[in-house]
């Protein structure tokens, strides 16, 4: 198949020769058309499947074929809201990569960066405006923008949004759109939550999946290192050096850990830059950019950070912390072999990571290869892997009883509270409900830099555990878990 058969015209699929592309990837050959045609979609697609381009090209398409020609002050005709902003970068990018032939214009805006900028942008109106959801509520708010015209909605990686604790932020926005467009919805998975927000969003929707969820692509080749914690960093700069890896992207659990990491991979004379929560939006910016042009060999990403992140030809990505939450692992192992190309993720995990990657088997429904490094095998050893299959038991959290003042009620609560201790925002010892991951996640992406009471009122997903019954091991995926 070819994109000429997919009804766009031929300015588009001029921009589309001028990207490489020849061949629509699965999801871009079912979802164009089908766009095309006006229906709403729903599709379940693992980034990497070329899933940006399926809604990109036939909303360009469908601006320009609309009888509302240009956009007007402050209006936007299409709305694509992403949850980081790196992944709204990148949609931009490809929105003005496929418009680059035709007289469409484009915004993008997010947080952590000034807001004056973008409400001049936004001035003249635009015909696509990308946003996180943050920050498109305060230019809202501002009435820096007007959504009441919006012809086509697009909810980019709705499971993420979701898992981020963004759901009052997109009912807020959904709120403020229009009741008659055409919405798109694309998620990596359709769990039950996704399925719940889905009928407040889309219309008799068009169903696609073009992977079944939470599998792995089988272009990725996959193993790991058994190897103690400690040795860790060392055995990364040997793999490193040995196999002369040229780009490689890390993953690591914590941002403190993924500043120390490059600080050990530079005293190891390999280039190398952290991107993370806590970096500036333009430390972020530089970081990917001079990893993309090769001038820093390796990126040392956390998983919020990293989403979005689009690097063509990536090869290699290594996690050297296995992820929390066992779907973070087909995110990341999703850097590569991208839209068809071949990829290695490489794994090094110590013994106090087994339920982590028990959990990880579980969701993949395979077990990972196994290679001991010599010189690195580790004292600790890593228990055998064995495949369950079967769903996670459910874990009835137990009502709290009334406080009565009696002596087993009082040591309930201080439990309770024992189990914020290690939180150290203030916040959270004011409003210990907020404990919640999505909270933080959504703190790390810099949505709301000054903590304004948006991020305070933003919540965890219904049915979520609530913090203080949450399981280090658990996924997340808290529906499917109650
Ligand atoms: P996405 O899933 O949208 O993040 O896209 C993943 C990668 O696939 C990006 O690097 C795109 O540039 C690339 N890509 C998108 N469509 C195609 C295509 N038809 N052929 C080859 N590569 C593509």
């Amino acid at each position: 198949m070819t994109f000429d058969t997919l009804g766009l015209s031929p300015k588009i699929l001029q921009a589309v020769t001028e990207q490489g592309y020849t061949t629509p990837t699965p999801i871009q050959a079912q979802a164009i058309p089908a766009v095309l045609k006006g229906n709403d979609v729903m599709a379940a697609a693992q980034t990497g499947t070329g899933k940006t381009a399926g809604f990109t090209l036939p909303m360009v398409e469908r601006l320009l074929a609309s009888a509302n020609t240009r956009p007007k002050g402050n209006y936007a005709r299409a709305l694509v809201l992403a949850p980081t902003r790196e992944l709204a970068a990148q949609v931009a990018e490809s929105v003005s990569q496929y418009s680059r032939n035709v007289p469409i214009k484009s915004c993008v805006v997010f947080g952590g960066v000034k807001i004056n900028p973008q409400m001049q942008a936004l001035r003249g109106g635009v015909d696509i405006l990308i946003a996180t959801p943050g920050r498109l509520l305060d230019l809202c708010n501002q009435n820096a923008v007007r959504l009441d015209k919006i012809e086509l909605f697009v909810l980019d990686e709705a499971d993420r949004m979701l898992d981020m604790g963004f759901i009052h932020d997109i009912r807020k926005v959904i709120d403020r759109l229009p009741k008659v467009r055409q919405n798109l919805l694309f998620s990596a998975t359709f769990s039950q939550p996704i399925r719940e927000l889905a009928k407040t969003i889309v219309n008799n929707p068009i169903e696609i999946t073009v992977n079944p969820p939470n599998s792995t692509a089988t272009r990725i080749k996959q193993w790991l290192h058994p190897v103690d914690k400690k040795a860790k960093p060392e055995l990364l700069i040997h793999l490193i050096k040995k196999h002369q890896w040229k780009q490689v992207l890390v993953f690591s659990r914590t941002k403190h850990g993924a500043n120390k990491l490059v600080k050990q991979l530079i005293g190891a004379n390999l280039s190398a830059s952290a991107i993370h929560g806590n970096k500036s939006q333009g430390a972020r910016t530089r970081a990917l950019a001079e990893f993309k042009s090769g001038e820093v060999r390796i990126l040392v990403a956390t998983d919020i950070a990293a989403r979005g992140i689009d690097i063509d030809q990536l090869e290699q990505v290594i996690n050297v912390d296995l992820p929390q939450v066992a779907e973070d692992y087909v995110h990341r192992i999703g850097r590569t072999g991208r839209a068809g190309a071949e990829g290695c993720a490489v794994s090094l995990v110590a013994a106090d990571e087994y339920d982590m990657l028990q959990s990880i088997e579980r969701l993949i429904k395979n077990t990972i290869t196994r290679e001991f490094v010599d010189g690195f095998e580790p004292d600790h050893s890593l228990p055998e892997s064995r495949l369950d299959t079967r769903q996670p038991k459910i874990k009835r959290t137990k009502k709290p009883r009334p406080l009565t003042g009696s002596g087993q009620n009082k040591g309930q609560h201080q439990e309770k509270d024992k189990s914020f201790a290690g939180k150290k925002t203030p916040t959270n010892k004011k409003r210990p409900q907020q404990k919640a991951s999505g909270q933080g996640k959504a703190q790390e992406q810099g949505q709301n830099p000054n903590g304004k009471p948006r991020a305070q009122n933003r919540s965890k997903p219904s049915g979520a555990p609530s913090g203080n019954t949450a399981n280090k091991n658990r996924t997340r995926r808290p529906a499917r878990q109650q």
